[in-house]
């Protein structure tokens, strides 16, 4: 059994977690020991005791320790890799990849730590000095989802560490593995007893003790609106930080005038790879008319070229879907589209593989109109929809009609519409001839309307949500 992280100690539990891979149902990649609400509380006593040693930490320690857990990670790629492979069911590449990028990450606040500085501002009163400086907010709570195992939690325990937070991670109940074996290499990189500490379990029970204990003094949440909306509440009831990441329906516009293999290529790839499970996934084509049959003809032949298969198996494009249930949503949606009126072009079915496991054909669907459910609510799987327009201001209108606003893209090579586009899309981020998803880890991450609530994550933005601004007063 893979143990609870508290005070710097391994606990077991009573209850236990089967880690089922998703490619293989016959595969239990671990046992992960499942919190109780005590073990919350001791976690988030343990991190409220570490507080005074690591905030006062110098920056050279703050260093040492996150270089050590970034070199680590950068060093065990390949078997956390397929670790993270196994346990979500990314392809291979996709999840080494995701698993540099948490050792980078790891490594990019390292130097944040050491950079942390203030200002030092003239007062407008003789004989006084104002000096502005950050501090860390406290303890806080990491609520993670499944889809980024590793890279989600190491973007917001990496921060928070840099500014001299403690912190409590919950991964989420799916995919364990990945956050136990961070708190392992965490458990070695010589920072104090209890200023990490990690709570395997249910969202309902555990996600929920953590969020509504007085302890934390904020919580930084991805995953879904719903979840999102409630601890936003909650914390709200009690004047805690709050910072949600959560989903997204984001629109990828192809123009008239793109380079076709340009447009097919950031479709495919932001549709259906990571088996269309990422928030930033581009699941509106808004393709205007003169270009929309070459568009559908192009990217439904490359669709077909796609492999889905074992995410460990050599040469898979697409991995499995997650789970059952989210297999079962995938294909929910699929019958609501067609009930819509949607032209189911291409998959949507689920697959047969030697070993027995979530696996669906991509979906890709024509004739759709925006206000369809397929176009308005985030499916979270490898389903895509073509909405057609006839020309560049529809498109950036559809594109905009959306209660979500993570990241939108464009493929066009006009200058002008390319740089109206970034200016005008309603997103945090936006992509010209590039797939909605796939960011840098040293810049801003986050979106707008339902797709974000507080401060951004990520790069030096990051510094917003883990610190707390004081203005000091001196007359020397
Ligand atoms: P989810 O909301 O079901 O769960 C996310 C986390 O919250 C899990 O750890 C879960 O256990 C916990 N949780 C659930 N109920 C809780 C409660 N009542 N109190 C406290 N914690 C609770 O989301 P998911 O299914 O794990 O992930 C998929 C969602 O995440 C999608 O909507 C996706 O768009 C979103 N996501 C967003 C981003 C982003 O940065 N915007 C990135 C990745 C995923």
């Amino acid at each position: 059994m893979k143990a609870l992280y508290i005070s710097g100690e391994w606990k077991e539990s009573g209850t236990v977690y089967r880690n089922i891979n998703p490619s293989d149902t016959g595969d239990c990649v671990d046992t992960y020991a499942v919190a109780s609400a005590a073990d919350v509380t001791a976690a988030v006593a343990a991190a409220q005791g570490a507080l005074g040693e690591w905030s006062s930490s110098t920056p050279q320690q703050r260093f040492t320790a996150l270089d050590f857990i970034g070199t680590e990670i950068l060093d065990r790629k390949e078997e956390l890799g397929r670790l993270l492979a196994r346990e979500e069911g990314k392809t291979l590449p996709e999840a080494t990849g995701e698993v540099a990028r948490a050792g980078q990450i790891f490594k990019f606040f390292a130097g944040e730590a050491v950079r942390n500085s203030g200002e030092h501002i003239p007062s407008v009163r003789p004989g006084v000095e104002v000096d502005v400086f950050r501090q860390p907010i406290g303890v806080v709570a990491l609520v993670t989802p499944w889809n980024f195992p590793i890279a989600i939690p190491s973007w917001k325990a990496a921060p928070a560490l840099a500014f001299g937070n403690t912190v409590v991670l919950k991964p989420a109940e799916l995919t364990p593995g990945c956050a136990w074996a961070l708190a392992e290499i965490v458990s070695r990189s010589g920072l104090p007893k209890g200023a990490f500490n990690l709570v395997m379990g249910k969202g309902s029970v555990v996600g929920d003790a953590l969020v509504r204990n007085s302890g934390v003094a904020g919580v930084s949440f991805t995953g879904s609106i719903e979840v999102g909306r409630s601890i936003a509440k909650t914390c709200a009831d009690r004047l805690a930080k709050v910072q949600l990441e959560m989903g997204g329906k984001n629109p990828l516009v192809v123009l008239d005038d793109a380079d076709l293999s340009v447009a097919v290529n950031a479709a495919v790839n932001g549709a259906y790879f990571s088996t269309g499970q990422r928030c930033t996934a581009s699941s509106r084509l808004i393709v205007t008319a003169g270009i929309h049959d070459r568009f559908v003809a192009a990217i439904v032949e490359k669709i077909r070229s796609l492999k889905v298969d074992d995410a460990l198996a050599p040469g898979t494009d697409i991995g499995p879907v997650v789970d059952e249930t989210q297999l079962q949503k995938n294909l929910g949606y699929v019958e609501t589209g067609k009930k819509e009126g949607a032209k189911l072009l291409h998959g949507g079915e689920r697959l047969k593989r030697v070993k027995t496991g979530y696996y669906m054909t991509p979906a890709l669907f024509t004739e759709t109109g925006n206000a369809m459910r397929i176009n308005r609510e985030e499916i979270f799987g490898p389903v895509a929809s073509v909405i057609r327009v006839k020309d560049y201001d529809e498109a950036l209108a559809v594109a905009n009609d959306t209660p979500f606003g993570l990241t939108s893209g464009i493929c066009t090579t006009s200058l002008k519409y390319a740089s109206h586009f970034r200016t005008h899309a309603d997103s945090g981020m936006v992509m010209i001839n590039l797939p909605t998803a796939g960011v840098d880890y040293h810049v801003p991450f986050g979106g707008r309307k339902g797709s974000s609530y507080g401060s951004r994550e990520q790069g030096r933005a990051a510094a917003e949500f883990y610190t707390t601004v004081k203005t000091c007063y001196t007359a020397p």
